[in-house]
């Protein structure tokens, strides 16, 4: 359960007019913790309410909390007690320090602060324990109550994810990964539809490296002081392909230990998180879903499986190379993203990371759920 009890933790999005914040927006209508109580964009959007100020790409409507919040910048004063942010990397790096700075917890998507070394890089069912890193990173910056959070790039989520099991049940010596990447992965507009159609760009600036990166940090440990690297060997291809949503990624695996196909599938179709963290109210018990027909998973078809937290794995074959051969989906926006990011304020919440700041005497707000 939430640490306020009957009371919601009220978030603020930064970023929340983009193709991320709006998910994030999106996931907080009816959200057991969580109430939504501040947006926060560009100089484009600010002083108009939400629903001017957004082009909204999802389904279903603006979610009624949402539509007529006034949208502000990103003067930290916002009215709540912690912040998502889904900023433009432009100006994500200082928004985010200003707001830890000024007490806010940061949930953030950005790339910015990934690699701090006392900024913890989290996927809530691979690395829980390194939210330990937050009181070191406070004392580090003198920040009293705030501090920052992040999830990995779009397409390390969904592959770290699915490696976690395979690490703990034969350890890992290195991997090739090829992706084919969703148009939503690099936002609105993002890019041009003349050179999305009908084509493949083999080229996504920053991406293979921080493929090649982040693993390292995600399935590494915290040791009190400091992050230690997993020493994977990783090489990377990325590409943009004509998708709307869903990362698709094609990876080969050197295991440290044999294991045969069956095992391998074993391990991944019961790779079970603890019961603490299945109880977030975004977990999925077992996040990774293996599918056995030989043409899945597709994004089209299997993207939304799991609500979008799943990583969707098919194709579990031999590899005449490697050890194993895997086809990985998995939701850029959702499990790449919002959902990532959701979760980890989830955990955040049920470890007493975040506080009221009605208790710091800014107000108060009963829970609606
Ligand atoms: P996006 O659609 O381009 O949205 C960017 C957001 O940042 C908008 O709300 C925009 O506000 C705001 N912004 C831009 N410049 C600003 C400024 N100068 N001051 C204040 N706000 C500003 O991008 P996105 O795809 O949602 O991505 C958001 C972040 O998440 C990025 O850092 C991205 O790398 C990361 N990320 C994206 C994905 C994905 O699959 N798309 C996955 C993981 C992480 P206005 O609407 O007012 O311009």
């Amino acid at each position: 359960m939430s640490a306020l009890g009957n009371r919601k933790y009220r978030a603020g999005v930064l970023g929340a007019t983009g193709m991320v914040g709006q998910r994030i927006v999106n996931m907080l209508a009816g959200h057991p913790w969580f109430e939504l109580t501040a947006v926060a964009a560009s100089e484009r959007s600010m002083g108009k309410t939400y629903e001017q100020a957004t082009r909204w790409h999802l389904e279903t409507p603006i979610p009624e909390a949402a539509r007529a919040l006034v949208v502000k910048d990103l003067e930290p004063t916002l009215d709540c007690d912690f912040v998502f942010s889904a900023l433009d990397s432009a100006v994500a790096g200082e928004a985010e320090s200003v707001f830890a700075r000024a007490g806010y917890p940061v949930v953030s998507n950005s790339k910015n602060h990934r690699m701090d070394a006392d900024v913890p890089l989290l996927i809530p069912e691979v690395n829980a324990s390194h939210i330990n890193a937050i009181p070191v990173q406070q004392k580090n910056n003198k920040y009293e109550a705030g501090f920052i959070v992040t999830n990995p790039n779009c397409s390390t989520a969904g592959l770290v994810l699915v490696l976690k099991p395979l690490a703990d049940a034969f350890g890992l010596e290195k991997l090739f990964v090829v992706t084919l990447q969703a148009v939503s992965g690099a936002g609105y507009p993002g890019v041009a539809s003349m050179d999305a159609l009908g084509n493949v760009i083999p080229f996504i600036s920053g991406e293979e490296e921080k493929m090649e990166s982040e693993p390292q940090k995600l399935l590494g440990k915290w040791d009190g002081n400091r992050f230690i690297d997993a020493g994977l060997g990783i090489s990377a291809h990325c590409n943009r392909v004509p998708v709307i949503n869903g990362h698709t990624e094609c990876i080969s695996v050197r295991l440290k230990k044999t294991a045969t196909i069956e095992e391998v599938k074993d391990a991944l179709r019961n790779f079970e998180v603890p019961a603490e963290l299945a109880s977030l109210p975004t977990a999925l018990k077992n996040p990774v879903v293996v599918r056995d027909e030989d043409d899945r998973p597709q994004p089209r078809k299997d993207s939304e499986i799991g609500g979008g937290m799943a990583g969707v794995v098919g194709r579990v074959r031999e590899c005449p190379l490697f050890d194993v051969k895997i086809t990985l989906l998995s939701h850029n926006l959702v499990r790449g993203a919002a959902g990532a990011a959701v979760l980890n304020a989830e955990l955040l919440a049920a470890k007493g990371f975040l506080k009221s700041r009605t208790a710091q005497g800014t107000g108060e707000v009963l829970a609606r759920g």
